[in-house]
């Protein structure tokens, strides 16, 4: 069997009048993370794994922040869209661990519906999706609150 692995990670910074959306739920917050699209950290380096693992570039060549296109999108639909890229080269999504770097809001409640909105949106059980949250402990810009960070990495097979 052959399998590829890739690797993502993404940051937006925090703002006052923004929603906050990890792995494409709103989590209550007062911040939220600024970017052209809803700024879905999680999402977006999960998308850049998933690209990387087939050396197909990255989001900001499928979806510019410069293109109004994808302004305020919805990043499920862009995953959706990367998914369909992969599945239509032939490959399947093996599993994903993630991880987000967040010093606030809680997010270990929110853990359980973001696994079922991203496996239900890639078509995989939620035990293939990993998504772990972790502080920066307070240090650097991430532990300022002034951002929030994710790393991701998938696992490809072809089919
Ligand atoms: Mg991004």
């Amino acid at each position: 069997m052959t399998i590829r692995i890739g690797n993502g990670y993404d940051i937006h910074q925090l703002c006052t009048g923004r929603k906050l959306i990890l792995g494409g739920i709103e989590i209550p917050h007062e911040l939220g993370l600024l970017g052209h699209s809803d700024a879905d950290v999680l999402t977006h380096a999960i998308m850049d794994a998933m690209l990387g693992a087939l050396s197909l570039g990255d989001i900001g060549h499928y979806f510019p922040p410069t293109d109004p296109k994808w302004a305020g999108a919805d990043s499920l639909v862009l995953l959706s869209q990367v998914n369909q890229l992969i599945v239509s080269a032939g490959w399947k999504i093996g599993n994903i661990d993630s991880c987000v770097v967040a010093e606030r809001p809680k997010l270990k409640p929110h853990i359980k519906t973001m696994r079922d909105r991203l496996s239900q949106t890639l078509d995989l059980q939620p035990d293939q999706i990993g998504i772990k949250a972790t502080t920066n402990e307070k240090l650097g810009p991430v532990g300022r609150e002034e951002g929030i960070s994710a790393y991701a990495v998938a696992l490809l097979f072809q089919v």
